[in-house]
């Protein structure tokens, strides 16, 4: 017997499941062979840490009269060595705690929140709003001209209000596409600062206080109100674009 069949088989023997030939095949390896010897030593070593009482819970009793009324078919014929030897159970252990590692580091980060899409959503709105010239379809600060300009590009009619005595002139409008549905965008202007603002109906019609958030150095106020969503996104300070959301919110 080499040394590779020793080592294959030294679970078995430490678990004392081996056949009688078996056994004395390893015995006499073990007695010619330092590394397998060694091997071996460890193996016990284990063996012998596994079985110390405090690592076993005992069953309660309803539990065991339980498991002993109940017929074990199927397993009969699989060596009992196979099923349930400690270097299986440390190898089940194993798996299990690298599957747990492995759902933690691609499960959680690849699934985040929809609000979090959505925020990254209307913020990449934002800047590409900036960046490609295309930051109204209609130059206009008249909702007159506004308001039925919307009408047939969106199943909604978004409210739009110029804030020019507010200090947020409005400039124009587009319809924009996020969240899987299009939208209305109305841009605000604020000194140099533009401003846009998203309107599509709300999933969750009940009325929201506002939340801020900041995404790659863009401020980002969203609420909901009378069954639409807001989201207003800006390089303009949060105190402003607070007083923006204010005046929509509160039309005088
Ligand atoms: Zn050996």
């Amino acid at each position: 017997m080499n040394c590779q069949d020793t080592q294959n088989l030294l679970d078995a023997y430490g678990d004392g499941e081996l056949d009688l030939v078996s056994t004395l095949a390893v015995e006499r390896h073990l007695q010619e062979c330092p590394g397998c010897t060694k091997r071996q030593q460890n193996h016990h070593a284990l063996h012998e840490a596994l079985q110390e009482p405090a690592l076993y819970f005992k069953a309660p009793t309803h539990l065991q009269k339980r498991l002993r009324g109940t017929p074990r078919e199927g397993i009969h014929d699989v060596p009992r060595y196979r099923f349930w030897s400690w270097r299986g159970a440390s190898i089940a252990t194993a798996s299990a705690c690298a599957a747990l590692l492995l759902w933690v580091l691609i499960a959680l980060p690849s699934r985040p929140a929809a609000d979090d899409v959505l925020t990254q959503e209307v913020v990449s709105s934002h800047i590409r709003s900036l960046m490609a010239n295309h930051l109204t379809d209609v130059p206009s600060s008249d909702q007159h001209t506004v308001k039925p300009w919307f009408d047939g590009k969106l199943d909604f009619a978004p409210p739009v209000t110029d804030l020019t005595q507010q200090g947020f002139p409005l400039v124009g409008e587009r319809l924009d596409y996020l969240g899987n549905r299009s939208v209305a965008a109305l841009v605000y202007q604020r000194r140099q600062h533009v401003i846009n603002l998203f309107i599509w109906p709300a999933t969750d019609l009940a009325d929201s206080g506002t939340k801020m958030m900041t995404r790659q150095g863009y401020n980002v106020i969203r609420w909901t109100q009378a069954g639409m969503s807001f989201w207003l996104v800006s390089d303009v300070n949060l105190s402003e674009l607070q007083q923006l959301a204010d005046v929509v919110q509160h039309p005088s």
